[in-house]
């Protein structure tokens, strides 16, 4: 476990593990003692582990997007918490056909899911205690991807969206390249430099960084650079 988010307000935890070597996260409001997990996949025993030394209960999960790293951990987080899914109505086909992913993928795809029963939407605003997310919608990587903004604490969770100096694959089911590289343009590029980014997948990063520093976003690349932000 490391916490990769310390605020005023809203401390975050990431639990990383499995081969995608996938990042959950443990989401908690530090005022209100509300918590929220972001996309259990692989290593979700050990968030159980630790929300439980924390004496939180999350009451919720958020999916940035069906892929089977990152809900593959949703058995054994009901094991122990039973909470609601929230996904976007878009990812709900590929949601459905996780066994069929982790077959793509030679892996064995062990415990059902229950159907999401919260829909994310463009534009929503969620409330986890005295936090604030902004849900953006966000396609190309996979078409019902949302980005969750906590503005005032200036961070987001971005999924497979964005990764420190690189963007989510699009040659999976669903996948579009221009979608993509649209998305980050208006989803995420639109934010303040100093916003950090909470991935999927790998170390956080911030805006400022990407928007110099990330070769799929250059101009000269075909994407969306710094003078098109
Ligand atoms: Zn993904
Ligand atoms: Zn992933």
């Amino acid at each position: 476990m490391t916490v990769v988010h310390d605020g005023a307000r809203l401390r975050i935890s990431v639990f990383t593990g499995g081969p995608f070597q996938e990042n959950c996260y443990l989401v908690h409001c530090v005022a209100s003692g509300r918590a929220a997990v972001v996309d259990p996949g692989a290593a979700t025993p050990e968030l159980v582990q630790a929300a439980t030394k924390a004496g939180l209960t999350p009451e919720v999960i958020w999916l940035t997007h069906a892929h089977l790293d990152h809900v593959d951990g949703i058995p054994a987080l009901l094991g122990a918490f039973e909470v609601p899914i929230a996904l976007h109505p878009d990812d709900h086909e590929l949601y459905r056909r996780a066994p069929d992913q982790a077959r793509a993928f030679g892996l064995p795809f062990l415990g059902e899911l229950p159907d999401p029963s919260l829909e994310f939407e463009a534009g929503q605003e969620i409330v986890l205690g005295e936090c604030r997310f902004d849900v953006r919608h966000a396609p190309g990587h996979a078409p019902g991807h949302v980005v969750l903004v906590e503005h005032d604490e200036a961070v987001a969770l971005v999924g497979d969206v964005i990764f420190q100096r690189s963007i989510g694959r699009t040659d999976l089911p669903g996948g579009d390249t221009q979608a993509l590289l649209a998305s980050i343009r208006r989803e995420i590029l639109t934010l303040p430099d100093g916003v950090r980014l909470l991935p999927g997948h790998g170390p956080p990063t911030s805006v400022g960084d990407e928007r110099m520093g990330n070769p799929f976003l250059r101009p000269m690349t075909g994407g969306p650079g710094r003078t098109l932000a």
